[in-house]
């Protein structure tokens, strides 16, 4: 083994325990191991330890509801929702009876965080009164995120008073490019929920082969800018007939390394990290949140009406505690 990598991995590692933050070069550096390496090995298992101690042991699993799956004119090109590629034949918008089932069944198979995921422009008045409702069907522990469109300081008062308990909203790799948006509309609402009560979650994401570690870094160091509460990476899977379609998936082996490189960089700032989409390899590595999801699907031109891929909770459930969490 390369011994300058692996004393900047015991540095980093020691320094994540203590609750140091590491900048930007020593992520970009750690990026850089070739995650089929003996290093990259080391990197995983000692970003593995480190969440064991920063985590407590704790997993959380993460249950996203696709609320509609209507053409979105924000035409993201890895989104099988954007309007111009014609993927979405028929729209669907589950029903309050839908999402009731799929609620209590997160409710009921140890999900902690239940999310109601919709397209850019959906009713944010709509989840609103939706929050409320379904508060009063599950146990007070599970808590209610919403993953929807941009908002101001105004409305993420009314999320919060509605029960919303935070928001995952994230600067995407190549914002504004291979997105529709302009990059400071995304960190305007980043800002808003920074400024209020709610929790931002916010991950690296859509993560393919193209994106340079340094774009890697950089997003993850907006994700702490913000605050988030839990940041993470999500590889992007490729929908056939999206502009990004005919990509590669990157490898398990570099989602472990990145989920083990944000895990170290975070130290005690961000205390869960996130792996979308689930990969032992990166649960000990110390991805410690992971998700289940049902409905609309931005990765897929079908809704699912069950768990996607058939990937259910008790699945996740058993990937944590082989990687050694408690899932609370
Ligand atoms: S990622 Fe969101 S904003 Fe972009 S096209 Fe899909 S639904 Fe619309």
């Amino acid at each position: 083994m390369n011994d300058d990598i692996r004393l900047l991995i015991d540095r980093t590692a020691a320094d994540c325990i203590e609750g140091k933050t590491a900048g930007r070069d020593t992520i970009v550096q750690l990026l850089g191991i070739d995650p089929l390496s003996e290093e990259a090995d080391y990197l995983r298992a000692k970003a593995g330890h480190a969440a064991q101690i920063i985590t407590g042991g704790e997993a959380y699993l993460w249950g996203a509801i696709g609320v509609d799956s209507v053409p979105c004119s924000m035409n993201c090109r890895f989104c099988s929702f954007g309007e111009e590629w014609g993927l979405v034949k028929n729209s669907v918008v589950f029903d309050d009876h839908d999402i009731d089932r799929q609620v209590k069944l997160y409710a009921s198979s140890d999900i902690h965080y239940i999310v109601l995921r919709t397209t850019e422009f959906y009713s944010i008045d709509e989840l609103c009164a939706k929050i409320r409702r379904l508060k009063k069907l599950v146990p007070e522990t599970c808590e209610f995120i919403l993953n929807t469109g941009e908002f101001d300081d105004e409305i993420a008062a009314k999320m919060y008073d509605a029960g919303v308990s935070g928001i995952y909203h994230a600067l995407r790799l190549r914002e504004g490019i291979d997105t529709g948006f302009d990059p400071s509309v995304r960190k305007k609402t980043m800002q808003a929920v920074k400024d209020s009560p709610l929790k931002l979650i916010s991950l690296v994401e859509p993560v393919g082969p193209e994106h340079t570690d340094e774009e890697l870094a950089d997003a993850f160091l907006v994700t702490m800018e913000y605050g988030a509460a839990i940041s993470g990476i999500m590889a992007r899977i490729p929908v056939p007939g999206t502009p990004l379609g005919d990509t590669e998936q990157i490898s398990p082996e570099r989602i472990a390394q990145i989920t083990a490189v944000f895990r170290l960089a975070a130290g005690d700032k961000i205390r869960d990290i996130c792996v979308h989409p689930p990969t032992p390899g990166a649960a000990f590595a110390g991805g410690n949140v992971t998700v289940v999801e049902m409905g609309a699907i931005p990765r897929d031109d079908k809704v699912s009406a069950a768990e996607w891929l058939g990937y259910t909770a008790s699945d996740a459930k058993a990937m944590m505690e082989e990687a050694g969490y408690r899932v609370v």
